[in-house]
């Protein structure tokens, strides 16, 4: 069962002990960026007043840093299991702070901090994006020209008719050769998706991975391998010749 929301008094869930709670927030604030994000809080609202998800969503950047400032341990846990991922991360915020706070970075650090305790939410909002993801770390692309069909894009509307282009002899027109392909956004070089991974590794965004989604997880280190043995003998080719 999912935990209740500290601030719902109706839920029969359980309610969050007071040592995850704590536990939670230690996390958030110890960040490396908390303290370049945080400055103090004037409640004055102008940040919510530029976000566009404020617009559409029951969100406010707002709430949000207030919550932080006043060490409202429930309430950034209740944000935590929605609110924080209505941020499109544009940062309109921290350009229009007085107190030069960067909410949209607060958030970012609450995902984070959602993410490394394998929050519900974290694996809910990430779950469509599991296709992107295989895609990116077996071809170094999220998207290519070939999935853009009328199919998949119907509700452009009438725009889609200039979808209906020939692509293939189009792409042969750009001038860079990397970009003349199809099943891919461009080419990457093996040696670029080792770096990757490396990468990737080292910070620990396939740790992160793990926590919110095992199989896909397993997936993407099994393609992983067969890159990095396929690179090997790439190299002991070229150390023979
Ligand atoms: S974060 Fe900045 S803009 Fe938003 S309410 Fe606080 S002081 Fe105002
Ligand atoms: S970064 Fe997030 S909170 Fe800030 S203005 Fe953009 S959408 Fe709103």
């Amino acid at each position: 069962m999912a935990p209740a929301l500290a601030s719902d008094p109706i839920s029969d869930a359980p309610a969050v002990p007071r040592e995850r709670l704590e536990e939670v927030f230690a996390d958030i604030q110890s960040h490396t960026l908390y303290d370049h994000e945080l400055y103090g809080c004037l409640n004055c609202g102008i940040c919510t007043a530029t976000c566009p998800s404020a617009h559409y969503y029951d969100f406010s950047p707002r709430e949000i840093v207030q919550l932080l400032w006043a060490e409202n341990l429930e309430g950034i846990y209740d944000a935590m299991q929605e609110k924080i991922w209505a941020c499109a991360q544009c940062y309109t915020c921290a350009a229009r702070c007085p107190f030069h706070n960067s909410p949209g970075g607060l958030i970012m650090i609450m995902r984070e901090t959602a993410i490394k305790h394998g929050m519900q939410s974290a694996k809910d909002v990430l779950r469509p994006f599991s296709r992107v993801l295989m895609k990116l770390i077996a071809t170094g692309n999220q998207l290519a020209p070939n999935m853009i069909t009328p199919d998949a894009f119907a509700d452009w509307g009438p725009n889609i008719a200039k979808i209906d282009a020939p692509l293939n002899v189009l792409r042969k027109a750009i001038p860079v050769p990397t970009l003349h392909t199809m099943d891919t956004a461009w080419e990457v070089n093996i040696k670029t998706s080792i770096e990757l991974y490396t990468i990737w590794e080292a910070t620990g965004v396939l740790d992160q991975l793990e926590k919110i989604d095992e199989n896909l997880f397993d997936v993407i280190t099994d393609v992983m391998d067969e890159k990095r043995a396929d690179y090997a003998d790439w190299l002991e080719e070229q150390n023979a010749a």
